[in-house]
């Protein structure tokens, strides 16, 4: 499967400078998403992982299909606010200001394994907040997985040893 022809290219969004790589074709073709989450799914399985997380909102459109497919539990990173229970929660810095996630301190186990999710790797800030968190309550990050990385933005290079699946890449 050519997963390039489900990915499209939209230049100037959000804003001038930038080329956004939307996902949405891939939502609306079930061949191209069964494609996704058994690739994702047969990499959560080699990591022998018990837990995913995935950040809102794309996150969790690959995320949980994946750890559904590979039989393992699943968690959602959020924005600060929308977690009713006690929260764990870590603050990145962003090209402009900052930004903050929150995932359920009890989703967590210590000893857990887990594998990351997201649509897209770019500077890797999402992916390392996570990964601190997940750190914070005693469990072990053993790889992330992305459908789109894009490779001049270098965010493999702050994931140092941690094992990354990506689908497809762009410069
Ligand atoms: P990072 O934290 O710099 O690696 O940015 C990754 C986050 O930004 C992911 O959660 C993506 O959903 C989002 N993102 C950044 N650029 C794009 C894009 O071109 N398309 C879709 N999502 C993007």
């Amino acid at each position: 499967m050519e997963l390039n022809d489900y990915i499209a290219s939209i230049p100037g969004f959000p804003r001038e400078g930038i080329i956004f790589r939307d996902i949405t074709p891939i939502l609306a073709s079930p061949k191209a998403m069964r494609h996704v989450t058994r690739k994702l799914a047969d990499f959560i399985e080699d990591q022998n992982a018990t837990l995913v997380l995935a950040p809102e909102a794309r996150g969790f459109l690959f995320g949980l299909p994946a750890a559904v497919e590979a039989d393992v539990a699943f968690a959602p990173v959020r924005k600060p606010g929308k977690l009713p229970r006690t929260v764990v929660e870590e603050t990145y810095d962003l090209e402009y200001g900052t930004d903050t996630l929150q995932i359920h301190a009890d989703a967590i186990q210590p000893g857990d394994r887990v594998v990351i999710v997201d649509d897209l790797l770019a500077t890797g800030g999402t992916v390392q907040a996570i990964r601190h968190m997940a750190e914070k309550c005693g469990a072990e990050v053993v790889g992330t997985a992305f459908v789109v990385e894009l490779d001049d933005l270098k965010g493999r290079d702050r994931l140092e040893d941690v094992p990354i699946l990506s689908l497809v890449h762009y410069e």
